[in-house]
């Protein structure tokens, strides 16, 4: 299947979607396939501590975890339901409690246990759909060289770092 070349082609061979997804599904980074991404169950890293790429690109980017999280669980809930159509087939006095209770449970404790992986699922969708622009590469590759906490803002008063002397 024919795809445009991206940055990422020139830098380092980019992982084809396949591979992207399956260390997504591996809480992993999709780019290198880093581990050591959350620093406890709920709380990400900002950035792939082994090659710096930043998880969340633009703003509302983990909205998309959120949705790979309910699809989840919906798909869950939904062979569920479909158990209970078949075991009231078989038995038509059988209670519907108790597959509601398990229902009612799986709707709580399934996004819990999903949560950290939909991020990294969603985060190698996002990469496979979009590359990284050269500038993100670059981001990533200084963030593994600067030391932390001195992310200071631009200042106004200096004239712009690009200015080619020559041009
Ligand atoms: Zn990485």
């Amino acid at each position: 299947m024919e795809r445009p070349l991206s940055p990422d082609d020139v830098l380092s061979p980019r992982p084809s979607a396949g591979v992207m997804l399956k260390r997504g599904l591996r809480k992993r980074c999709p780019r290198c396939g880093g581990n050591g991404l959350y620093e406890s169950w709920f709380r990400m890293r900002p950035r792939c501590p082994r090659c710096g790429y930043k998880f969340e690109r633009e703003d509302g980017f983990f909205v998309g975890a959120w949705f790979v999280n309910f699809t989840v669980t919906e798909a869950l809930v939904f062979v569920l339901v479909m158990v209970f159509v078949f075991v009231k087939n078989a038995d038509a006095e059988a209670s519907v409690i108790p597959i509601a209770v398990v229902g009612v449970v799986l709707s709580v404790v399934a996004p819990v246990l999903f949560y950290p992986y939909s991020r990294t699922i969603w985060a190698a969708i996002d990469l496979a759909m979009t590359p990284l622009e050269l500038a993100e590469i670059i981001d990533a590759e200084d963030s593994l060289h600067a030391p932390e906490a001195t992310t200071e803002p631009p200042r106004p008063d200096e004239p712009p770092a690009a200015a080619d002397p020559a041009g």
